[in-house]
């Protein structure tokens, strides 16, 4: 599923499914990934449960870094095979470290993500936003290029992402919500990690900013 732009910059989604597992408990998931790019070079923001599939969408470009959102084993499972597969770096807030341990203790990541930071591929921006809460390195992507932000599970078309397990925090969570994501343009498209697609406009019309 892909979407062209007229100045050759392509935005392309697979869903992979799979299980999450945290604190003792095992669930099935379905998982959004998101490629973001030209026809040369694209990111992709997670890596979930199927490299394959991950790789599908890749295609024949060359694969310039592998953004991670938070560390839940849901989004992060197939970071190092994907790596493997394509020596594009690991970038992740290093808050998560904790949370990438458990799925990872063996590996590290690459490069550390950082707040405000500017990543550029394929000719569009995209800003890092440091939003702790549903996990304490959660960061979002905005690109106001795409008028898009990718958001993980920091925020989905009906509220805030979880906050009932370890290393999460219901308080923070709403905090970077209004502070950092209600500010952006009404009409930004928010992409999450999990499920539909919604905007700023109708999250913040429906928590009150
Ligand atoms: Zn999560």
């Amino acid at each position: 599923m892909g979407m062209s732009h007229s100045d050759g910059v392509r935005l392309d989604h697979v869903v992979t499914s799979g299980t999450f597992s945290l604190d003792g408990e095992t669930h099935e998931v379905d998982n959004n990934v998101w490629v973001i790019g030209n026809e040369e070079e694209c990111v992709v923001i997670d890596a979930p449960h199927d490299t394959e599939k991950i790789l599908d969408v890749v295609g024949g470009r060359k694969l310039a870094a592998i953004l991670c959102t938070h560390a839940h084993d849901d989004h992060v499972r197939v970071a190092p095979e994907l790596r493997e597969a394509t020596g594009a770096p690991i970038l992740l807030h290093p808050d998560e470290k904790p949370l990438w341990e458990l799925t990872h203790p063996d590996l590290l990541w690459d490069v550390d993500l950082s707040d405000d930071q500017d990543l550029h591929v394929g000719g569009i921006k995209l800003t890092v936003i440091h939003t702790p809460g549903h996990a304490p390195g959660a960061v979002c992507f905005f690109a106001p290029d795409l008028g898009a932000v990718f958001t993980g599970d920091t925020l989905f078309q009906g509220g805030p992402g979880a906050t009932g397990r370890s290393f999460s925090d219901a308080e923070v969570i709403k905090e970077s919500i209004r502070t950092r994501l209600f500010p952006l343009p009404d009409d930004t498209v928010v992409h999450t990690g999990h499920g539909d697609d919604t905007t700023i406009g109708a999250e913040a019309e429906a928590l009150g900013r």
